[in-house]
């Protein structure tokens, strides 16, 4: 199986390898198999204090580079990563369990951050605005925020990286990252592709752990750092980004989702069903965009029970490297663990479990934590899965009757990222979109996000958005100059 480079150290900072200070290293397993995939150096304190150090010295001089040689080291660090499309899916399913079909796409979807920011960074314009003195000009013009501290989870280990260094390094900030200790490989890999691209020393750095804590506190406590972009839960996202704000650094923060699907009286069941067949198990329902309560009006709710439980009964859980496999492992057993209590206190409270809602065991799972495809319908807002994100391949179905008691239901929750919304009338769809707190509608799609689109949620889904011109500025100071003539 291919790998990076892993020998000389997994800390890449200032433009090389190497190990960590203390010598402490730490081990990724495929989630699969419960095999050791490789070991990786475990950064400290100490380390990211020299990472900062180091983006800290690159910066200006990043800064100073013109927008076309920013653009041309992410077009290459693109063009390296089609080429090595295969080898880096391959790993990805090692590493983190998700198919290799599935892999393949976050891979393309991961390189499209960075083709799109090759382009973007060379569109950061200013402005002249007229000023009510006859004497004076106003001028707006943007530069970098500086030092970045980038954080990422485990379920989309690649894609969640580029979308923030792509965008950060075409602004001319430099970076230090620590991604999810599940994932280090799948960072080394992308790291490794921008220093071949070209990138010099110091402008992205990288720091492997498996104690996120002190990485974090030294991000966090260092003048240095201007800015935090972290993707990961709301809990751990809301305690970084407090202590951000109180030490005045621009956030970024995309958190968890709870996303209704809304199937309306007229939609076409069918069509419905298969959506939300494919979103909610995306990623074993490992998203942040995944539905959570998949709502369906009264008339439809057999038709489309019956469909979805055909298509569901169709995924195929087992190893992602397999042909034919949509259901990969679980990341881990804390994981299975929380299945099994969003099931069980479901069923427990008047659910019914019209199919899966068990571990699944024997040969074709080995050691991996595989979690039957489940559906659970006659959901109600008092149990626990209609509040809480489950992140994993649980579909819980709530009968609606009518249009403002959905919307209630659909933002009746902390979160607000994704939604989604099955109707063929289109002044239904307009109303429910603008009635939805969610900062992406999927209308009759379950696929609203692209490097070209702005993603992003509202309420405890998070600050800010990634991708789009948006993406860019969240990476962007603006200076305001007012000009005596
Ligand atoms: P998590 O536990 O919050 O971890 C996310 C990252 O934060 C990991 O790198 C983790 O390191 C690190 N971390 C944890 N505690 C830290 C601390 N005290 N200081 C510094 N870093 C710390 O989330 P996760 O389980 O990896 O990811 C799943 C969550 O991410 C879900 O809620 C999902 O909805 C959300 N998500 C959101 C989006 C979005 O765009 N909105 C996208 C993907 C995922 P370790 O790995 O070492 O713990």
């Amino acid at each position: 199986m291919w790998l990076p480079e892993l020998n000389l150290g997994t800390l890449f900072i200032d433009g090389g390898w190497g190990p960590s200070s203390a010598g402490t290293v730490f081990e990724s397993t495929n989630p699969a198999t419960g095999e050791t995939i490789g070991t990786l150096s475990a950064g400290d304190a100490t380390d990211t204090r020299r990472a900062i150090a180091a983006a800290a010295t690159a910066q200006p001089e990043w800064a100073a580079r013109t927008a076309y040689d920013r653009s041309a080291v992410l077009y290459e660090a693109h063009r390296l990563m089609r080429e090595r499309a295969d080898d880096l899916a391959h790993l990805m399913t090692v590493e983190q369990g998700k198919p290799l079909r599935a892999a393949r796409n976050e891979v393309n979807y991961g390189a499209d951050f960075l083709l799109w920011f090759a382009e973007e960074a060379k569109r950061v314009y200013g402005a002249m605005i007229p000023s009510p003195r006859a004497d004076q000009r106003f001028l707006v013009m943007h530069k970098p925020v500086g030092v970045v501290a980038a954080i990422t989870p485990w379920n989309y280990p690649i894609s969640m990286i580029t979308r923030k260094v792509a965008p950060a390094i075409a602004a001319g900030c430099t970076v230090v990252l620590k991604p999810a200790e599940q994932t280090p490989i799948c960072a080394v890999a992308i790291f490794e592709l921008l220093a071949e691209a070209g990138l010099p020393p110091g402008v992205a750095n990288l720091i492997t752990t498996e104690r996120p804590e002190p990485v974090g506190a030294e991000m966090l406590a260092s003048p240095l750092v201007r800015k935090l972009t972290f993707t990961g839960s709301t809990e751990v996202g809301k305690r970084l980004a407090g202590e951000a704000a109180s030490r005045m650094k621009r956030v970024s923060v995309e958190l968890g989702g709870h996303a209704p699907f809304i199937v309306f009286g007229d939609a076409d069941p069918s069509h419905a069903a298969k959506g939300a067949a494919l979103v909610k198990f995306l990623n074993t329902g490992q998203a942040c965009i995944c539905p959570n309560r998949i709502f369906v009006h009264r008339s439809l709710v057999g038709e489309f029970v019956a469909t979805f439980t055909e298509r569901v009964a169709a995924l195929k859980a087992g190893n992602g490297l397999e042909a034919g496999i949509s259901i990969g492992p679980l990341i881990d057993r804390t994981a299975l663990e929380k299945m099994n209590r969003h099931v069980s206190d479901a069923v427990s409270k008047g659910a019914t479990l019209v199919a899966g809602g068990e571990q699944l065991t024997g040969e074709a799972f080995g050691q991996g934590a595989f979690f039957a495809p489940t559906i659970l319908s006659n959901v109600t807002p008092e149990m626990t899965i209609y509040r809480e994100e489950t992140f994993g391949p649980i579909a819980p179905v709530i009968t609606f009757d009518d249009e403002s008691e959905v919307v209630a239901m659909a933002n009746d929750t902390s979160y607000g990222l994704a939604s989604y919304v099955y109707t063929r009338d289109i002044g239904l769809a307009l109303r429910v979109t603008e009635a939805l707190d969610f900062g992406i509608v999927g209308i009759n799609d379950i696929n609203p996000t692209a490097a070209a689109a702005p993603f992003g949620g509202m309420k405890e889904s998070g600050l800010g958005r990634e991708g789009a011109q948006e993406g860019l500025a969240e990476y962007l100071e603006t200076k305001l100059v007012g000009l005596s003539i």
